[in-house]
């Protein structure tokens, strides 16, 4: 029998485990990576909880080592985005922007898209200003930075652009879901300020680049300018090269032949690096399993 051509959409932690342990069993996978490979973790300040770093390690010095093993093992990554896909009786189509790639098997590691705020929340001229992650913010400097929500990512990225700028955290009520080392390193951090029920009610561009929010506070309503606003406001499946018939078909996508769901994509609320990998290497198994059983 000839190899079947796997194809992996999204070069996160979950996509390059699977890449890797797929090209060791000699599948060659095509991994497609939309933006950098790394995925999310890129954004974190300090991974504690991934086996093998005491003292934890950077998501940037993280990513940067899954790097070098992707590019250790030959893994065949194309920076293109997957904008569709069509599932055939036998096999899929994907398309990206330039080309068609017919595959045997489908590896879905595409992850999470923010929550962002309601659109007619947002002028047009202050998009630029608000973020949802803090890779492209790491040279800003000197800035006053807003960020509402309460979990783990409005704490870490609190802490990270801290050390170079004055972040306040508004949390709309008094409910905080970040862990605890973050809390506690958030509260000793001199330039970051935590304000429990402030709700974000509009926003609006003044002074060529700044931003005022209004909010609503426990003794009424209260005015800020900043040069930036971070929304950490929660995360959902990223299924946006999916078609909406397959998604109403099948709305876990679990009963697809030869598709598989992993990583964050897959994991509701047990988003972690070390799930996502595990989850890879799981993955590339059972197809190995799978072909060797044909
Ligand atoms: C601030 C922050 C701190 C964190 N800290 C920790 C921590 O300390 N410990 C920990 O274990 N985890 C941490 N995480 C969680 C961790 O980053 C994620 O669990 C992990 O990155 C999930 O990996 P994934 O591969 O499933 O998805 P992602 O990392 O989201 O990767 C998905 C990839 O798919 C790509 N993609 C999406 N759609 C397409 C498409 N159509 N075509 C091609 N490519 C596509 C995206 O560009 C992205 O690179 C943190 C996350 C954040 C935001």
């Amino acid at each position: 029998m000839t190899d079947p051509s796997v194809v992996i959409v999204g070069g996160g932690p979950a996509g390059i485990a699977a890449a890797i342990q797929l090209q060791r069993y000699g599948l060659h996978p095509v991994l497609y990576e939309a933006n950098e490979l790394g995925g999310l973790l890129r954004n974190a300040n300090l991974v504690e909880n991934y086996p093998g770093f005491p003292g934890g390690i950077t998501g940037r010095e993280l990513v940067g080592l899954f790097r070098r093993q992707v590019e250790q093992f030959a893994v065949d990554v194309r920076n293109e985005r997957v904008l569709n896909f069509d599932v055939q009786r036998q096999g899929f189509t994907l398309a990206v922007a330039t080309t068609t790639h017919q595959a045997d098997i489908v590896l879905l590691a595409t992850g999470t898209n923010p929550i962002r705020l309601p659109d007619g929340m947002v002028p047009e001229d202050c998009i630029n200003l608000i973020h949802c992650e803090v890779v492209a913010l790491r040279e800003l400097r000197d800035r006053r930075v807003a960020i509402i929500g309460a979990g783990d990512a409005a704490f870490d990225y609190a802490l990270q652009l801290a050390n170079k700028n004055d972040v306040v955290i508004y949390n709309r009520s008094a409910r905080i879901r970040a862990m605890s080392p973050l809390i506690s390193r958030v509260q000793m951090h001199p330039h970051i300020n935590y304000e429990l029920d402030h709700e974000l009610i509009s926003l609006q561009r003044v002074n060529e680049d700044e931003l005022e929010l209004t909010l609503t506070g426990p003794d009424g309503e209260v005015v800020g300018v900043f040069d930036r606003l971070i929304c950490a406001l929660g995360r959902s499946p990223n299924l946006d090269c999916i078609p909406e018939s397959v998604v109403e078909d099948n709305p876990d996508l679990r009963g697809i032949e030869n598709l598989y769901i992993l990583g964050d994509l897959a994991n509701n609320l047990y988003r972690q690096t070390s799930i996502a990998v595990g989850d890879g290497v799981r993955t590339a198994m059972r197809i190995w399993d799978r072909l060797e059983l044909k």
